[in-house]
């Protein structure tokens, strides 16, 4: 009898749960009065920034908007008269915004096509059923660029594995986040003899950029492209003494190389 109390008490408890849970997918009409976000796809934006939050959650909705927003949520205060106007107006924006996007997107979408259909063939409708048949989805376009991607770095590598001599410019530098980073430009003449110049790779550096550093995140790009050093014929550098020092710069060390 107790064994079965139990269990019915474990499954009320579940289920209370998994309500408590549901509850928290589903977007709530109040958090746009209260929080200023609007629901667009299930999932919660918000009016004053437009960033769009991954769960329906009044936890992360309440938080964004109370740190976030701290000063619209001053200047605007609950239950106010020109906070629901303000609200509204926001609403409105937002709208339009949308309303913009998806015109310019079939604008865009038209242009393209039209494009396209001039560089081929305009009056052949074969040509012109099947360009209007390519699906230019978001997935599609990212898998495309991704293909062009990867066939200019395997001609690049071929490239600079059938060439005589190349050089490099090289450059470091910090990112946003103070992050040392290295540029390296090769330059080399093809077998059909033209000269090329492209970026080779943009290499992470150590906390450190001594040239020692730099040489071995030199080394590992060009070994990353099968690139041997012998080839190499001259490198172009911003002349900072990390770069030109006779002995511990980059100059120096490639110069030292056995
Ligand atoms: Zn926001």
């Amino acid at each position: 009898m107790d064994k079965v109390k139990l269990n019915t008490s474990l499954v009320c408890k579940i289920t209370r749960k998994r309500k408590i849970k549901d509850k928290n997918k589903i977007f709530h009409n109040g958090w746009t009065e209260k929080y200023a976000f609007i629901k667009r796809n299930n999932k919660p934006i918000c009016l004053i920034c437009n960033i769009e939050l991954a769960h329906n959650k009044t936890c992360n909705v309440k938080r964004h908007y109370e740190t976030i927003h701290k000063k619209f949520s001053e200047e605007y205060l609950l239950s106010l008269n020109y906070r629901k106007n303000k609200i509204e107006l926001l609403k409105t924006k937002n709208k339009n915004q949308q309303l913009n996007i998806s015109s310019y997107s079939q604008e865009s979408i038209n242009t393209t096509e039209a494009n396209v259909l001039s560089v081929l063939d305009p009056s052949n409708s074969k040509i012109q059923r099947l360009v209007s048949q390519i699906s230019i989805s978001r997935h599609t376009i990212e898998r495309r660029i991704s293909d062009i991607s990867i066939d200019v770095e395997q001609q690049l590598l071929n490239d600079l594995k059938n060439c005589e001599a190349f050089s490099l410019a090289v450059d470091e530098s910090t990112d946003i986040e103070d992050k040392p980073q290295m540029a390296v430009f090769v330059r080399y003449v093809t077998s059909g003899v033209i000269v090329k110049e492209e970026l080779l790779d943009f290499v992470k550096l150590k906390d450190t950029t001594r040239g020692v550093d730099i040489k071995e995140a030199l080394n590992n790009a060009l070994l990353k492209a099968n690139v041997t050093i012998n080839k190499l014929v001259s490198v172009a550098t911003d002349g900072a003494s990390a770069m030109a020092r006779k002995y511990l710069g980059l100059i120096g060390l490639i110069k030292s190389d056995p």
